[in-house]
């Protein structure tokens, strides 16, 4: 497999637990609070945590190709960092293996 698509994958696969931990949090605390996600950079042994309010990770989720990840986490050849914070980074897959990878495993597209 490309080693650019199989990062997008990676990335794509954390993502989806940062889904599911969504929607457990959506059953306890309905409300717009912080959710604590795990990080969704291409390395598989990362566990970083990293808190998000609920209305900037829809609106990051909004777009196949935006990661959320710890500072740093960036994979520079693949993606960009198009918005920081004190908690996070929020990256963006340039055209490519890796972006096609994010978009064919997004849950949510259709
Ligand atoms: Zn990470």
């Amino acid at each position: 497999m490309d080693r650019d698509y199989r990062i997008g994958l990676n990335e794509s696969i954390f993502r989806d637990v940062n889904e599911q931990l969504e929607e457990l949090a959506d059953q306890f605390r309905p409300s717009d609070g912080e959710l604590d996600l795990i990080c969704e950079c291409g390395n598989t042994d990362c566990e970083q945590r990293i808190t998000v309010r609920r209305s900037d990770y829809e609106r990051i989720r909004s777009d196949s190709r935006q990661f959320i990840v710890v500072p740093g986490h960036e994979t520079e050849d693949i993606e960009d960092v198009i918005e920081q914070t004190s908690g996070y980074d929020v990256v963006r897959k340039r055209a490519g293996a890796a972006a096609q990878a994010a978009e064919e495993n997004d849950l949510r597209a259709d």
